[in-house]
Parts: C-alpha cells; structure tokens; sequence
C-alpha cells in the first residue's frame, strides 16, 4: 500500500513539474519533502539497481570507432529554388545532399542541442545541422491546390518533410534564422511559426535589417536582435530564440560583442547561446577547447563559387579520411574520445558527463 502511495505522489510530483510554464518558478515542495518520502526514493532507487559508470563505459561500443572530438558541420543553406547558385540549392540538389547525407552516416541534430553539448544521435553515426538564412518564402512555402493551401513539395520544409517520412531515423530537424518577413505570405506567418515548432524545427535571428553588425553599436546591435526576437515573440510568446546567423558573416566590434550575448529590447530580455559565421568550414565538436560557440564555422551548401570548401568538397575529404568527423558513442552521458585527441577535451562543456579515452 505505501509503495502504492509513493507511486502516486512520484506521479502527482511529475505531473506538477510538466505543467509549470517556465523551469524558473520553484516547484511547490511541503509533502514530498517528508523525511519518509526521501527515504522511500532512495530504496526504490537502490532497488532499481542502477549501472555504475563502469557499466555505462563498457556498454559504449568501441569496435565502431566513437570520436566526440570529431568535426560537426553546420551546412549553411539559403533558398531552394529553380536554379543553383551560391545562395541557392535546386530542389533536386537538396533531395541529392539528404540522401548521400543518410547513405553516409549522417543523422541530424539541431544546433540547440549541439551548444548544449546534447548529443544523443544513435553509436557509431555523425551529427549534422541544417541551417536555413533569410527566411525566404521558398523555405516554407503554401500553395493553392483545388481551393486549398498545402505545402509546397519543392520548398525546404516541403523535401524535409518528405525526408523526415522516407527515413524515420534520420531525425529531420533544422533551424530558420529570420528577418523581419519570415516565409513571406505574412497571413500564414503564424501557422508557418506554430508548425514548425510543433514539428521539431528551430527558429534563429538573422537580425532585423541584415546590417553588418561590425558597424553598429551597442544599442543598434539591441535594436536589430532584440526587434527580431519580438516579432517571433508575437507568435510564439513561449518560444525563445537563442541562436543568431551573422548577416554577411560580420562580427560586432570586440567592445559590443556582449550585446550580441545578452540584451534587452522594448522590455524583452534575450540570450544567445550560438552565433554563426558565414560558411568556410566544419565546426569543431561542442567538446573541442577551439569551439568559440560565438562564432561557429559553416559549410555553404552548394557546389558554385566555394573554393574548394563547398559541402560535396567535405563528404569528400571525410570519405577519404583526410578529415575527422565526429562519431557518436550512442550515449549523449558519455563522452568518449581516442586517447590521441585529449589535450582538446574542454571539461567545463563536458560537465557532469562520463569522460571515456580509449587507445
Ligand atoms: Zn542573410
């Protein structure tokens, strides 16, 4: 009866913490801090038996050659459309890039989850990020078929979805850094924002106007991402936005960079936990000392005018080994790295995880 009990106020105890609105409001404690309730947990835990760090180490399989210190790329994308350039991916493209990406060992994580050092892709695949710029219409697109809107096939949420479907696996995600015109078709703004929250995907800034930030000042650099932020906010008024793509790739000035980290616009508060650099090359892992979460590498995704540093250029140079990329232990607890790569471990981002070196 009184495990019954104890059951019961595990659940009541959950259930009150899914339904607080945000993390930062305490959770209400008098009952379940009663010496007996503790105590009861603390059996029930020792009862469950839970695997001690050496079981988790030895459950990681090695034979698949984990390395978290491996590169991630960050593919830097701007439209799909009709025809293929430096700021545009044909549908087909596209479709072409996602297919070799999952042919090759690739499973999708959101750059969310990649500044936090939350990598749970399945054991022995890579990590890859899809950002989109601008926020064009031809990312998310709406058209009429027989008196309805539907979503366009050949619109980047369009061949994503298709993908999300074809490979369940795949974990289809990535993330829209916006203006102040998000997908055009302003009427469907809203629906467009919703959908793609409700659907995985992660929303960015990309400023208000698409200055270079290395000419603003502090205040017009709170201006352009605090203006953004809100917009979004109308919509999404639980939803915050923190991450930031540089328009032109343009750093603040070093005396305004923390601006870009943290600032206040028209009583909104934001905060950004990554910011991206224009596409050159892959980043670094999150576990890396040289990743500078402020200022991540990209890969331009399309094959024109990218001096040898477009996307296909890296599949290649991973496919014959001149690179290294990151590869998944499978247990986003567990970092684990070949011994040769560890003077680059930055334990203040590996925290509370499992280190595991290998030989
Ligand atoms: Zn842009």
């Amino acid at each position: 009866m009184k495990k019954i009990l104890i059951i019961i106020a595990l659940l009541l105890l959950i259930g009150c913490e899914a339904g607080t609105p945000t993390a930062e409001v305490p959770a209400d404690p008098p009952e379940a801090e009663t010496p007996d309730f503790e105590q009861s947990v603390e059996e029930e835990a020792e009862a469950e038996e839970e695997p001690t760090e050496e079981d988790i180490v030895a459950s990681i399989d090695l034979t698949l050659g984990p390395n978290e210190l491996g590169e991630i790329m960050i593919l830097m994308y701007h439209g799909i459309g009709p025809e293929e350039s430096v700021w545009q991916r044909t549908p087909d493209n596209f479709r072409k890039d996602l297919e070799y990406m999952y042919q090759n060992g690739y499973r999708m994580i959101s750059l969310n989850d990649y500044a936090k050092g939350e990598i749970s892709t399945e054991a022995g695949y890579t990590p890859i990020i899809l950002t989109f710029d601008d926020g064009r219409q031809n990312n998310f697109n709406l058209i009429e078929k027989d008196g309805e809107m539907v979503l366009d096939p050949d619109c980047a949420i369009g061949i994503l979805e298709e993908f999300k479907e074809k490979y369940p696996d795949f974990n289809v995600t990535a993330s829209f850094f916006l203006g102040t015109n998000p997908f055009g078709q302003i009427e469907y703004a809203e629906e467009k924002l919703t959908w793609l929250i409700d659907n995985g995907y992660d929303l960015g800034n990309h400023t208000y106007s698409h200055e270079k930030m290395e000419k603003l000042n502090s205040e017009q650099i709170q201006i352009e991402i605090g203006s953004v932020n809100n917009i979004i906010k109308e919509y999404l008024p639980d939803y915050a936005v923190e991450t930031l793509a540089l328009p032109h790739g343009s750093n603040p000035k070093n005396e305004y960079i923390e601006f870009m980290i943290e600032g206040e616009y028209e009583g909104n508060k934001y905060e950004t936990i990554a910011v991206l650099d224009v596409g050159w090359r892959p980043a670094y892992s999150p576990f890396d000392i040289l990743t500078n979460f402020y200022s991540l590498y990209r890969v331009t995704a399309s094959e024109i005018n990218v001096d040898n540093c477009g996307i296909n250029d890296y599949f290649k140079q991973y496919e014959e080994n001149k690179r290294e990329r990151f590869i998944s232990d499978g247990n986003p607890d567990v970092v684990t790295i070949p011994k040769r790569h560890m003077e680059y471990l930055n334990m203040d981002m590996v925290g509370d995880r499992i280190v595991n070196i290998y030989e």
